[in-house]
């Protein structure tokens, strides 16, 4: 379900534009549909026939993203296990700074070389009630934290979805409270995404997939990601944070052997010099199955603090946080197995395993 047929559906139970926009607001503040505005009843500020209509609208939202599971860290981060209404499982971050991650597609095309959610390829596509859904959650587990940060970086590629994708920004930027720059999608950096998001009247912040600064290695590790030239992506992403005003996070996995030589330092000092920009440094997992190894924690450090010496804005982002898409799918590919032995889980389970140990 879409934003266009929630709204819809209100339109055909009598609701004016009103009384849809307040709907909206309290359905993604995470309140009851019926909530009126600053304490208000209802009864006060809906006519009959739209509060005659809610409670099978409340159902079928509540359908969208119910919680299975949750792994909470001990860094605040909580990685949860999400259950769609079709009975698939996606996974979305509660972040420990007053933001969620959010999934936008089940399973992901890209198959990146170091990513659980890639080997699944692509399963479906969220609709941009699942991914809002999410945001909802998000709020309802943590009523005591007022959400501010949405990041499009869970399981799935953006632009490979870019119409849920963008409705979900518009919403959130409209009736959800988010400022638009809280607003950060992550992506491989498909060409139909740049335009696509500045036409958008709620622009967000940009996350791109580098890698690797050469061309052949990038191809590699995303096999299937859109051919640009590294330098290609980084002049739309340097057009698009010069048009919008926030500047581009460039997301480097960290690979041992793979992407952390001298050569590649020197690459990325060469095409970000200069620009309105941010890298960051995420140490890869080591998931089973895979034959990557981070390096040692002293060889990043060092790397992080020559590359900020070179002038390139460099911070290190640790696994444990939901913004490493390596750990995205995990939780997922584990319900599955486990699912596969025992049968359909159910209900709400909170594990002690620490989210570091499982993504
Ligand atoms: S890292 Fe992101 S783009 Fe790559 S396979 Fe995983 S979900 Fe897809």
């Amino acid at each position: 379900m879409r934003i266009s047929q929630i709204q819809q559906t209100l339109t055909q139970s009598g609701a004016k534009p009103i009384h849809t926009d307040r709907i909206l607001r309290a359905w993604l503040s995470g309140r009851a549909l019926d909530a009126g505005p600053r304490k208000h009843a209802a009864a006060k500020t809906l006519p009959l026939s739209v509060r005659a209509a809610l409670p099978e609208l409340e159902t079928t939202l509540g359908r969208f993203a119910i919680p299975e599971r949750q792994h909470p860290d001990t860094d605040g981060s909580t990685r949860l296990l999400v259950r769609l209404a079709d009975g698939q499982t996606v996974e979305s971050v509660l972040l420990p700074k007053k933001g969620v991650c959010v999934s936008t597609q089940l399973g992901c095309a890209v198959g990146c070389t170091f990513c659980m959610t890639g080997k699944s390829g692509l399963l479906r596509q969220l609709t941009s009630g699942e991914i809002l859904a999410q945001v909802v959650l998000a709020r309802r587990l943590r009523p005591e934290t007022t959400l501010r940060r949405v990041v499009f970086m869970g399981m799935g590629e953006p632009a490979h979805n870019l119409e849920n994708v963008c409705d979900a920004i518009d919403a959130l930027g409209t009736w959800g409270g988010i400022g638009h720059k809280n607003l950060v999608v992550s992506s491989v950096g498909d060409p139909r995404l740049f335009p696509r998001l500045l036409a958008g009247r709620v622009k967000p912040a940009l996350a791109l997939s580098l890698h690797s600064a050469h061309h052949v290695t990038r191809r590699a590790l995303l096999p299937r990601a859109p051919d640009l030239t590294p330098k290609a992506l980084i002049d739309a992403g340097e057009a698009y944070a010069r048009a919008t005003g926030y500047p581009i996070q460039y997301q480097w996995t960290l690979l041992a052997g793979v992407n952390d030589s001298e050569e590649e330092l020197a690459g990325i000092t060469r095409l970000l010099h200069g620009k309105y920009a941010m890298l960051n440094l995420i140490p890869c997992n080591e998931n089973p199955g895979q034959n990557h190894q981070r390096p040692t924690l002293p060889a990043i450090i060092a790397m992080t603090r020559r590359l900020n010496r070179a002038g390139i804005l460099t911070r290190i982002r640790h696994s444990a946080g939901q913004e490493v898409e390596g750990g995205c799918g995990q939780l997922r590919a584990r319900s599955v197995q486990v699912s596969d032995v025992r049968g359909q889980a159910s209900g709400i389970k909170t594990e002690a395993t620490p989210l570091r140990a499982i993504a």
